[in-house]
C-alpha cells in the first residue's frame, strides 16, 4: 500500500490526462506552450486573485516572490519553525535571515502571540529589519491571518501565505493562495494538487510585481525575447506539467470532497487514544496529510512499528523542526526556544492520505493505531 496512491489516481483519470499530455506531444510548445497561460487564468480565477504566474517548483516561487519585493542581506523574515525545509531555504537563497516562530499545538501553524514577541526581540536586538512573514498553512489547514495580519500591520511587514500544502482549502469561502499580501503553492506529486514532475505557482493582486515575476522567470525578459532588463532566472513551468494539472483540476473539487471522507472517516474511527487532527471553525482542510499526536516518542515508535508489520506506511512531518536544522546553524544568533515544535517533532505521524482512500483500508488501520495504543495509556 501507498502513502499517497498516484497510480490509482493516475488510473481513474488516465483518459483524460493521456488526451492532454498528447495535445502537448502534437503540437510541440513544450516550454511556454498554450496550455500554461490557460492553466494560470484557471488557477487565478479558482482562488479569486487578480495574477497566477506559473513556474518551476513552491521553493523558486518562494524566491522569485522576495526577490520581487527586495529582501536581501539584513532582512529578517519570520518563518515557522515546524514546517517543510523549503519555507527557511527561500530566505537564505536571497541573502536574508530566516528567525524561526514556534507554532500553534492545535493547528501546527505560526503561532500569533510567539510571533510578535519574535519581531519585538529582533527589533531589540538591533541587527535586523523585520520585513516578512511567512505563514504556512501546515498540512492543509489555512493559518491564522485574521491575527498574523493584524502583527503585520501593526510592525509594516509584508506576508507571504505558504500554501504549498493548502491548495483547495478554505476559511469562511476565502480560498487558499489569497490570504496574506501574496502567496505561492507547489504542485509536487505528492501535494492535494500535483503534476508529475516539479511545478509552483506564485499569486499577487499588485500588476508591478506580477510584471517584475515574469521577466525574472525568463532571465530578466524586457520589452521581447532577447532584450534583458535585469538577471533574472529559468524558473518556468513545462507545458507537460501544465497539461496534467488542466486535466487534474477537472475532477480536483469531488477529489477535495473525497478527502474531506477519508479524514472524517479516520476522525471517527481512530478512538482517543491518540490526539486527532483539529480543523478552525468556518475552516476547511485539503488534508494534505492526517497529521495524530502520539502520547510520546516511545508509543509513536511502537506504532510505526504495527503499522509497518501490517505493510501500512506512515511518516513522521516533522522529525526535526527547522530551528534544530545544521543547515540553519549560521542563523541561530538571532533565534528564540520553539518549545511546541519541538514537542511536535516528538509526537507527530501522518498516515496514508488520498482521495482515493478505501474504507476497508482506513477501518483496519484505525484498528491497529486502537489496539496498538490505548486510551489513557501512560508509558
Ligand atoms: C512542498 C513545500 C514547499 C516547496 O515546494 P516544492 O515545489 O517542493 O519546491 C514549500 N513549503 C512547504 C510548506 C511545502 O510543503
Amino acid at each position: 500500500m501507498e502513502f499517497i496512491d498516484l497510480k490509482s489516481q493516475y488510473k481513474i483519470l488516465e483518459d483524460r490526462i493521456n488526451t492532454r499530455i498528447s495535445t502537448v506531444l502534437l503540437h510541440g510548445q513544450y516550454i511556454m506552450g498554450p496550455e500554461v497561460s490557460i492553466l494560470e487564468d484557471k488557477l487565478a480565477s479558482y482562488v479569486d486573485m487578480q495574477y497566477c504566474l506559473s513556474c518551476s517548483n513552491g521553493t523558486d516561487a518562494l524566491v522569485m516572490l522576495l526577490k520581487a519585493w527586495g529582501i536581501g542581506p539584513g532582512d529578517a523574515v519570520f518563518v515557522p519553525s515546524f514546517t517543510f525545509m523549503a519555507t527557511g531555504e527561500a530566505v537564505c537563497l536571497v541573502g536574508a535571515t530566516p528567525v524561526f516562530v514556534d507554532v500553534l499545538e492545535t493547528t501546527f501553524n505560526i503561532d500569533p502571540v510567539h510571533l510578535e514577541k519574535v519581531i519585538q526581540h529582533t527589533l531589540v536586538m538591533g541587527h535586523l529589519k523585520p520585513q516578512v512573514i511567512i505563514a504556512v498553512d501546515l498540512f492543509g489547514q489555512i493559518a491564522e491571518y485574521e491575527t498574523i495580519d493584524k502583527i503585520a500591520v501593526k510592525y509594516k511587514l509584508k506576508v507571504i501565505e505558504d500554501a504549498a500544502q493548502s491548495f483547495g482549502a478554505y476559511k469562511y469561502g476565502k480560498k487558499a493562495c489569497s490570504f496574506g499580501t501574496a502567496a505561492i503553492t507547489s504542485f509536487f506529486p505528492a501535494k492535494p494538487l500535483g503534476c508529475y514532475g516539479d511545478g509552483g505557482a506564485i499569486f499577487v493582486n499588485d500588476a508591478i510585481v506580477y510584471d517584475y515575476l515574469k521577466s525574472i522567470r525568463v532571465h530578466g525578459q524586457g520589452e521581447s525575447k532577447y532584450d534583458n532588463i535585469r538577471i533574472g532566472m529559468n524558473n518556468r513551468m513545462d507545458t507537460i506539467q501544465a497539461a496534467v494539472l488542466l486535466a487534474k483540476l477537472e475532477v480536483f473539487d469531488e477529489e477535495l470532497e473525497q478527502r474531506q471522507k477519508v479524514s472524517a472517516l479516520y476522525s471517527k474511527m481512530i478512538s482517543d487514544c491518540v490526539e486527532k487532527p483539529k480543523v478552525r471553525d468556518g475552516s476547511v482542510s485539503s488534508w494534505a496529510q492526517y497529521t495524530i499526536k502520539c502520547l510520546n516518542g516511545s508509543s509513536r515508535l511502537r506504532l510505526i512499528e504495527r503499522l509497518k508489520e501490517n505493510s501500512i506506511p506512515s511518516q513522521v512531518y516533522y522529525e526535526k523542526p527547522l530551528h534544530r536544522q545544521k543547515a540553519y546553524e549560521p542563523y541561530s544568533m538571532h533565534q528564540l526556544e520553539c518549545p511546541v515544535s519541538d514537542m511536535l517533532s516528538e509526537k507527530v505521524l501522518c498516515l496514508p492520505m488520498h482521495a482515493y482512500l478505501d474504507e476497508m483500508v482506513i477501518e483496519s488501520i484505525a484498528q491497529i493505531i486502537n489496539t496498538t495504543l490505548r486510551i489513557g495509556e501512560d508509558l
